[in-house]
């Protein structure tokens, strides 16, 4: 009740000052032909790299393969999706608790797990470009040599047949390096969360169904990696397991394809351009008795961006087995002991990161020059509001600076005072600020700022008092992507 009259009061005071900033002069300095556009793989690199979101990894030394790291917009942009994954599993519900587990495990985890006999891949030699492929990928591959062609189609190509190559990365713990200290870097952030159920069903006095969740780092030795940071050997995950009584387990898999489809379109990305698409029963995992993937319309075509699966009993009753512990649920109401079913919604952050940037990137011409601009959903963009002096001369660089300060510490903001305003304008739409706070002349007359529209380039003129306020308010409501056609 309490929040539901908190929510009317807050939705008042809201339309308040919607009404206060509309009511101001309109002002509108830039013009804008609208041309939405699909980027390159190659454009998204070079926006990324040219606004310090994702550099190649040990760039100085040569590169090393697939791996890369953030720049500050990579961190804050990255943030911002664990973030709000967060919230839709934590603060949006109260049947999922969180877990952070260690990416050194037991080995006996990934022998438990089936990943030590079965997380392979089928790779192949080619005798004479001598590179390797994944033997169930060739058909994304490309052959070492000239013209290229797919692994196989050249004349000269001589191809192995395919072995299997576990993807686990291998480490020794301790400073004897023999078969009793061999260890794994965990290749998915899953297993740390099935080896705590006893734990959690313990101490955070939960009942199925209910939820384990976990951001961190993957580690998986790829056979081919590629397509930017779609596919790496490091990345990080974002997976939440799902526990339930077995008679429930289908319905809790539809809910979970439709909550994780929700998610992805609540944050902007438009929905032509997202799949879900069953597994075919050769294709399904040791695990799984039903998995879906939601697909997303990447620049090399539409390919996973997330896996939602019914995983059974499977984790529960192998580590069970395993480790002798019993790991299931007593319901002290029915009297019924079982083993709960699992449903799991496991995820990317970096493939959903490169989604986000892929969905935001948009180029358009404004007053004859070309503007690329990251249409993020404000909730996920770095930076939500640039503070902007127009000249560096007559106070107004002191007087932005204030307002900068005045507003950092409720909205994440950027104070920019180098160049034209024309540059620093664009510099803000690439790197996907929804607005832009700008102190000229007037303002050391009245007290008031323009307000800029990223997506419309719409400049209302508001007062500086009260502009945190409504600034905040901009960041709750409801967004769509401009990309999206009527
Ligand atoms: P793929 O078929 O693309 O190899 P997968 O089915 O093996 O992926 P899962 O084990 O289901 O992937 O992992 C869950 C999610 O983790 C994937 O949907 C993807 O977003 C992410 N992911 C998996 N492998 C990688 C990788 N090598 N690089 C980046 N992200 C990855």
């Amino acid at each position: 009740m309490a929040a539901r009259l908190s929510s009317a009061a807050g939705r008042q005071d809201h339309e308040h000052r919607r009404a206060a900033v509309s009511s101001v002069r309109r002002v509108t300095e830039e013009t804008a032909t609208p041309a939405t556009t699909e980027p390159t793989l190659d454009e998204v690199v070079a926006l990324c790299k040219r606004r310090g979101f994702i550099f190649p990894s040990s760039e100085t030394y040569g590169g090393v393969g697939s791996t890369y790291d953030y720049g500050h917009y990579g961190v804050l942009l990255k943030n911002n999706v664990k973030a709000e994954w967060w919230r839709s599993m934590l603060q949006e519900r109260d049947d999922i608790v969180a877990i952070d587990s260690a990416i050194i495990q037991h080995p006996r985890v990934w022998e438990a797990s089936g990943h030590l006999a079965g997380f392979t891949d089928p790779l192949v030699d080619c005798r004479t470009c001598k590179l390797r492929f994944r033997a169930d990928k060739l058909e994304d591959a490309q052959c070492g040599r000239k013209p290229s062609k797919r692994p196989g189609e050249g004349p000269d190509c001589e191809l192995t047949d395919a072995r299997e190559f576990n993807l686990m990365f291998e480490t020794h713990v301790g400073p004897v390096v023999d078969s009793a200290s061999v260890a794994y870097l965990r290749p998915e952030t899953a297993q740390g969360i099935f080896i705590n159920f006893k734990n959690v069903l313990q101490f955070a006095r939960v009942k199925p169904p209910f939820g384990i969740a976990q951001i961190g780092k993957s580690f998986r030795n790829e056979i081919t990696t590629g397509n930017f940071i779609f596919r790496t050997r490091e990345f990080e995950q974002m997976e939440m397991e799902f526990f339930v009584p077995p008679a429930e387990a289908e319905r809790w898999h539809q809910h979970w394809m439709d909550e994780r489809m929700r998610w992805y379109t609540d944050l902007g990305i438009r929905p032509d351009n997202l799949m879900l698409r069953p597994h075919g029963a050769d294709e399904l995992s040791h695990y799984s008795s039903a998995t879906s993937d939601i697909e997303y319309r990447f620049p090399m075509g539409f390919s996973e961006l997330e896996g939602i699966a019914n995983r059974g009993d499977f984790d529960l009753t192998q580590h069970a087995q395993h480790s002798g512990e019993k790991l299931e649920y007593f319901d002290q109401q029915t009297k019924e002991r079982y083993v709960p079913h699992v449903i799991e919604p496991a995820a990317g952050v970096d493939r959903a990161m490169l989604a986000f940037i892929v969905d935001a990137y948009d180029t358009e011409e404004v007053e004859g020059r070309q503007r690329t601009v990251l249409r993020l959903h404000p909730r996920i963009a770095p930076v939500k509001v640039g503070v902007l002096p127009l000249v560096s001369k007559e106070g107004m660089p002191d007087r932005a600076r204030e307002i900068f300060e005045s507003i950092r510490g409720r909205i994440p903001a950027e104070f920019d005072e180098g160049g034209s305003i024309g540059k620093r304008y664009r510099r803000q739409d690439e790197i996907g600020t929804p607005w832009g706070v700008t102190v000229d002349g007037q303002t050391l007359e009245d007290d008031t700022v323009t307000l800029r529209d990223r997506d419309s380039l719409e400049q209302v003129r508001v007062p500086v008092d009260g502009l945190a306020d409504a600034l905040e308010v901009r960041l709750t409501e409801p967004w769509r992507s401009p990309k999206l056609s009527d």
